[in-house]
């Protein structure tokens, strides 16, 4: 398809019929006027006073359960840059559509007319009543950091600001499983990061959180690498600031085992890769193209574990691989946050699940014979039927353990069979 068509293609999508990509729509007979009357004044009175007898019966008789808030406030989206809170919204609804069609969540997009980290704060807190879960979705760095902390310590209810922790859960999935093949261990590998944002901060504190050293690591921003000595050095930056006296991507590329790309396109050149260590893992991640072009890492380096965000090459780290199942896993049994454990229960889940076989619908869906883990398949495909009962069951069963859970499941099979319905 060329890309004048897809561009057409796209506005046509969006454009044709009912505008947009969502609606809403009744869960309860509508049809008659018993109905009418059960499902708004008078009978509606009834819930509404159980409710307020008893607070958490706002779960049995509303769609808080099972309803997320997409928010953003436009400043930072896919790799559009701050195009304001209404450009924003198509990719809300998208992401509205996902959470749907994945694992049945449904989803109010929010758009917010404002970059004040206070005010956004203060807007996201009241929200609480409705929500039973907030999705942060392309808020800028670093003010995504400081209303995503917030909002987790001030809110009761599951809040991820899905740029950060979501990249960061299905990489280290991917950098498991990479490590695996390529016989190397996490906290012995030495980790070049390119990138000092929202997703590049989020991955490497989680990957430290998976065993990774942070004096293993490399980060480099626009300037450069980051160094303890960079004057002028802002706080997150400094948790990952290296003592090692080198400036450049290419010196810090010399002999690393692993490159991290979350900054932007061809960055990285083939004479860079050449110079890494045996077996090296490279994730270029930057959208729409990555750090170094797929067919140009695999040329370089024969040896290489190749991963990128694009869905026309192996290994593709997309963040549909997670949100929805760790909301599901955490709304399913009322957990007041998402917290370390439950990430890491999702990584592992999603790491092992590329080790399974692979069912014939996806390799059907994909027109291969024969997906098998391996260098060209070391995480699960978006469409894997599978994700649900293990992402979600791994992610709930973490809370559960993990104490943050204000429900708890003991029939396991019953919730792994109620998921994959
Ligand atoms: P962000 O918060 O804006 O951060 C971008 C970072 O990249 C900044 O730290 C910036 O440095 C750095 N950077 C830009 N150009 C650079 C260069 N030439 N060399 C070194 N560093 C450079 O954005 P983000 O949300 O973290 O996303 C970053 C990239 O990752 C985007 O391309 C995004 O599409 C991609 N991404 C991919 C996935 C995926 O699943 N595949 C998920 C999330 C993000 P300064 O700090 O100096 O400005
Ligand atoms: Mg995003």
């Amino acid at each position: 398809m060329s890309k004048i068509n897809r561009k057409q293609d796209a506005l046509d999508y969006h454009s044709q019929g009912r505008p947009g990509k969502i609606e809403v729509v009744p869960t309860k007979p509508t049809n008659s006027q018993r109905d009418l009357t059960l499902a708004y004044s008078p009978g509606v009175a009834e819930p509404c006073l159980r409710i307020a007898d008893n607070v958490d019966d706002v779960y049995k008789y509303t769609a808080k359960g099972n309803l997320v808030a997409v928010i953003s406030n436009g400043t930072a989206v896919l790799g559009l840059g701050d195009i304001g809170p209404e450009a924003g919204k198509p990719v809300m609804e998208g992401k509205g559509l996902l959470f749907k069609i994945f694992a049945d969540i449904d989803v109010f997009d929010l758009e917010l007319n404002t970059k004040d980290v206070d005010e956004f704060v203060r807007i996201v807190k009241a929200l609480e009543p409705t929500f039973g879960g907030i999705n942060l979705e392309d808020i800028k760095a670093p003010e995504c950091f400081e209303i995503e902390r917030r909002l987790k310590a001030e809110m009761n209810i599951p809040v991820m600001h899905d740029d950060q922790h979501g990249t960061a859960i299905i990489s280290a999935a991917a950098l498991l499983n990479a490590c695996e093949i390529q016989k190397k261990k996490l906290d012995k590998v030495t980790i070049v990061i390119n990138g000092a944002g929202a997703a590049a901060i989020s991955c490497a504190r989680l990957y430290v959180s998976l065993g990774a050293k942070k004096e293993n690591m490399v980060m480099v921003d626009r300037s450069g690498v980051i160094r303890a000595d960079r004057e002028k050095l802002d706080e997150i930056k400094a948790e990952f600031a290296t003592k090692r006296k080198i400036n450049t991507l290419a010196e810090a590329m010399k002999d690393s085992d692993v490159f991290i790309g979350l900054s932007t396109s061809d960055v990285l050149t083939p004479q860079m890769l050449k110079t890494m260590a045996r077996n090296p893992i490279v994730f270029a991640m930057a959208n729409p193209n990555p750090e170094i072009a797929y067919d140009l890492a695999v040329s370089a380096r024969k040896d290489v574990i190749m991963a990128t965000g694009r869905s026309d090459y192996p290994n593709q780290v997309n963040n549909v691989l997670g949100f929805p199942y760790i909301f599901r896993g955490a709304m399913d049994v009322r957990a007041t946050g998402i917290n370390e454990e439950m990430k890491i229960a999702a990584v592992k889940a999603i790491a092992e699940l590329a080790k399974k076989t692979v069912p014939e619908a996806v390799n059907l869906a994909y027109n291969k014979k024969n997906i098998k883990f391996g260098k060209d398949y070391i995480i699960p495909k978006p469409n894997d039927p599978r994700l649900i009962t293990s992402v979600s069951l791994a992610v709930a069963q973490a809370a559960i353990e993990s104490g943050v859970a204000r429900k708890t499941i003991t029939n396991w099979q019953a919730y792994a069979d109620e998921l994959s319905h």
